[in-house]
């Protein structure tokens, strides 16, 4: 399959931590946490409509004072999400240097607290000095996050020694009109094709209309079931899970595996080899042997690797050894 997402660390697995995800059919992009960034060109970075940061230790983080230069003479809204604090974090941050030059620029960041039950947000606009907006609470009543037209993002929270977020990303069905089927059906592209894709879509997520609904095409009327039969062509949507800075601990893989179930891709961190394990477990991080059991349990098809620690630097065809005991799938 022809990933819709082009999926890139921003560092080797030695360096930062995190990933610059671009959505080839939308040309936005996110990021999954904030190491250093110098590694992406602007061009790309400019792209990124979404930051989620899975904690605020410096190795995770250290990019948002790259990311806000770029970004700062751009007319546009960033939305940053992160673990409980990270609003006040964020602040601390802009309040770290003077604005009294920049009054007439229009970028926003709009920084979410993910809690258990409810996401705080707040609005910081550079027209006003970063200075933040009245924070808003609203009910999280679901593992979603975040909802686009291009994906819907859902969270977990795990035990770090703190609050530490992982991710799901989840596309939507991607319903792909054929058209040489169109073409045998002499039936031309209108308005009605963007009303079937939205009809699939409603149906696909339990909010159809009751059947029969009917499409008009070119003056003629067809069931929508004989006409999505006809040309289109649907696939599950991609989901990309991550997973980083997390003990090997029960209450963190009960949290786990539902959220990653069946993923196309884990991108989680390996931070030790076996001989470290207990390095591991003190600082609650997973080994190689627990990322590759991690990712067979939840039957994540491919795995990628990240967030090597130093004290193995010259060992890491062994954290791909270690973890492809537990995992059959590919891993790089
Ligand atoms: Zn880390
Ligand atoms: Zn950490």
């Amino acid at each position: 399959m022809t990933y819709p997402w082009h999926i890139e660390a921003l560092n080797p697995p030695f360096g930062d931590p995190g990933f610059y995800l671009f959505n080839h059919a939308s040309g936005q992009a996110l990021l999954f946490d904030l190491g250093d960034l110098h590694r992406l060109a602007a061009k790309e970075l400019l792209k990124v409509s979404h930051i989620f940061i899975s904690h605020a230790h410096i190795d995770h983080l250290i990019g948002f004072d790259q990311l806000l230069r770029l970004f700062l003479n751009q007319a546009k809204h960033l939305r940053l999400y992160g673990p409980p604090g990270i609003i006040a974090i964020v602040g601390h941050k802009l309040r770290g240097y003077s604005w009294n030059l920049t009054a007439h620029h229009d970028l926003r960041l709009t920084a979410h607290a993910v809690h258990e039950t409810r996401i705080e947000q707040t609005t910081f606009a550079c027209r006003h000095k970063f200075h933040p907006e009245p924070a808003i609470s609203l009910p999280r009543p679901s593992s979603v996050i975040c909802e686009t037209s291009t994906f819907s993002l859902a969270a977990a929270t795990l035990d770090h020694g703190l609050d530490c977020l992982a991710f799901a990303l989840q596309e939507p069905p991607q319903i792909k009109i054929l058209k040489p089927e169109l073409q045998k059906n002499n039936w031309l592209p209108g308005p009605w094709l963007s009303q079937l894709q939205r009809l699939l879509r409603h149906r696909m997520q339990n909010t159809a209309p009751p059947e029969p609904t009917l499409i008009e095409i070119n003056g003629s009327s067809y069931p929508l079931q004989q006409v999505a039969d006809t040309i289109t062509q649907i696939r599950p949507g991609l989901k990309i899970g991550y997973v980083t800075d997390t003990g090997c601990t029960p209450e963190n893989w009960r949290r786990l595996l539902p959220l990653l179930k069946d993923a196309d891709m884990l991108l989680c961190e390996a931070a030790f080899l076996e001989a470290a394990a207990d390095k591991a477990s003190v600082s609650k991080h997973l080994t190689a042997a627990q990322a590759g059991r991690l990712a067979g349990q939840s039957r994540a098809k491919k795995l990628r690797l990240f967030h090597f620690s130093p004290r193995h630097a010259h060992q890491a065809a062994e954290f791909y050894r270690q973890a492809g005991e537990h995992f059959a799938g590919p891993i790089d």
